[in-house]
């Protein structure tokens, strides 16, 4: 039997079930899929819930305000992919009068829609032949065709789209891509379990007994460490935020923060206040990774005489929870409120 028809009756048995794959949308399909980007499945459902709930079209979304559109997506992280899903819909609503579009370089005219989930789109909402090649899907590949290239490689790319071509060279092969994706995501993992794999037979890695090998990858990135001393500023029972206007952190607030010295830097802030700071208790460290760096934050809470006129908004203490901040600052709030609610 064919690949592609082993793969397609692997997947009516063993797919699993979630809400995005019932009657599936265009919108549907393109929010699940940005929201599985970088996010565990089970992980994105009571995302995909609220979302759906909150943006129930694209026009809802579109008209939509930044922060609101933000604040929903907060905990899921990389918060560019919500901006995009907000300003591709407006973009969805001006050029297609609010209808998707079904072709292939529409859909990647539309910001933020890249060639995954265009593919994604086209399979799963308009039932046609398209690519979607995700990191799950190449690492299917790599191994089902022993791919001897990096991973992250244009060689590696032009073999797995050929490879990828004619495995959807069977009827209903929007159903073999999606089922591609969730033997990547449920058998082909990254620790594999060949045993029950419908596709072992054929598996070129697996009769070399060379599973481990595949997929070949990249040079480890190197991480860069930031030490952060992170002020929490109260005064008149209001706190200082400051909204991020660019870099990967933009449209989400977050505390003061100053280069970590090796003493809390109560003369920077100072500085930056023009006045004492009354520094009233230190929280708990918290680490946090984002793209290719990794800050330790030394958060520390006190008063200064007034809500003085710096960079930033004084916001009730009883609201933070409602504005949108980074995950980062968001665990140092959480500890905020742990403290400050304890001692009021
Ligand atoms: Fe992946 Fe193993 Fe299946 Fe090959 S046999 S595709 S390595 S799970």
């Amino acid at each position: 039997m064919k690949q592609g028809i082993q793969l397609q009756n692997w997947f009516e048995k063993e797919k699993r079930t979630f809400p995005w794959r019932e009657g599936k949308t265009p919108y549907a399909v393109w929010v699940s899929e940005v929201m599985l980007q970088q996010t565990r499945a089970a992980c994105v459902v009571p995302y995909f819930h609220r979302w759906m709930n909150q943006f129930s079209t694209i026009k809802k979304l579109a008209e939509a305000k930044e922060e609101e559109v933000i604040k929903l997506w907060e905990g899921l992280g990389y918060y560019s992919r919500a901006r995009n899903l907000h300003l591709g819909a407006q973009e969805i609503l001006e050029r297609f009068s609010g209808k998707f579009p079904d072709t292939l370089e529409e859909l990647l005219s539309i910001k933020g829609i890249g060639p995954y989930t265009a593919g994604a789109i086209l399979n799963f909402a308009f039932q046609k032949k398209a690519q979607a090649i995700d990191g799950n899907v190449k690492r299917v590949l790599s191994r089902l065709f022993a791919i001897e290239a990096c991973i992250t490689s244009k060689p590696f790319e032009v073999r797995a789209r050929k490879e990828l071509e004619t495995l959807l060279n069977e009827p209903r092969p929007w159903v073999t891509s999606e089922a591609l994706i969730e033997l990547g995501a449920l058998v082909c993992m990254p620790t594999p379990s060949c045993e029950v794999c419908p596709l072992k037979k054929g598996c070129k890695a697996f009769s070399l007994n060379q599973v481990g090998s595949f997929p070949l990858k990249p040079q480890r990135k190197k991480v860069t460490v930031l030490e952060r001393a992170v002020a929490i500023i109260m005064a008149e029972e209001k706190v200082l935020i400051q909204k991020k206007e660019t870099g990967v952190m933009k449209g989400l607030y977050e505390f003061p923060y100053f280069p970590k010295e090796s003493r809390w830097p109560v003369g920077l802030l100072e500085t930056f206040l023009g006045e004492p700071f009354i520094l009233e208790g230190m929280l708990d460290e918290v680490v946090h990774t984002f793209t290719k760096y990794r800050a330790r934050l030394y958060p520390a809470f006190g008063r200064v005489s007034k809500c003085l006129p710096l960079e930033g908004v004084w916001v009730p203490v009883e609201t933070l929870e409602t504005y949108p901040f980074s995950s980062g600052h968001r665990r140092v709030l959480k500890h905020f409120n742990a403290r400050y609610y304890e001692v009021t």
